[in-house]
């Protein structure tokens, strides 16, 4: 089984994670830069403490958000 990339691992391609609250009803999300998370946070660590500020669930989708490649994609 292969282990999700640590922050620290994936610092330099990383912008922040963003956190997206899973209630249907709520969705509220959050970009949140790396500074908030330690060294050996993974996705699944991150998933596992969050919990939405705006209605308290504790089901929270963790998404990465990686900086865009240089020369490749549309300018926008
Ligand atoms: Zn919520």
């Amino acid at each position: 089984m292969t282990q999700p990339p640590t922050i620290k691992q994936s610092y330099i391609d990383l912008l922040g994670m963003e956190l997206i609250c899973a209630a249907p009803k709520c969705r509220h999300s959050k970009l949140l830069p790396l500074q908030n998370f330690a060294d050996d946070d993974t996705v699944i660590t991150i998933a596992k403490r969050a919990r939405c500020s705006k209605c308290g669930g504790k089901s929270v989708n963790v998404a990465p958000r990686w900086r865009p490649m240089k020369g490749s994609g549309l300018p926008v």
